[in-house]
């Protein structure tokens, strides 16, 4: 079995609403794996927007909050795997019958 990409082995995901980010660089600065960068391109408000560079989000969520513009950021986390519960024996304890 392969191994899986950087892009699948991030555990979050993050994306910026264009529209809505000013380009001031804040998220960039604050993101801890360096996973989000200027766009060399500037946008319909003469800015250069942040963008996700594609891997290495870990949905830490702290550019969202770093954000001074609601509706620039969002995050998504990826959920843990469900990892099923063996039931718990306790020695000498016996099940009651069913109804
Ligand atoms: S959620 Fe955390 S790791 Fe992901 S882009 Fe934002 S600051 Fe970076
Ligand atoms: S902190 Fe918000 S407004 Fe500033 S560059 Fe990042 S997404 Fe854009």
């Amino acid at each position: 079995m392969s191994s899986p990409s950087k892009a699948e082995a991030a555990r979050g995901n993050v994306t910026v609403n264009v529209e809505e980010c000013k380009g001031c660089g804040l998220c960039v600065e604050s993101c801890p794996p360096k996973c989000l960068e200027l766009a060399p391109e500037l946008s319909a408000y003469g800015v250069h927007p942040a963008r996700y560079i594609g891997h290495d989000c870990t949905g830490c969520g702290i550019c969202f909050y770093c954000c001074p513009e609601p509706g620039a950021i969002t995050v998504y986390r990826r959920l843990a795997p469900y990892k099923p519960v063996a039931p718990r024996e306790i020695p000498g304890e016996q099940h009651a019958a069913t109804l």
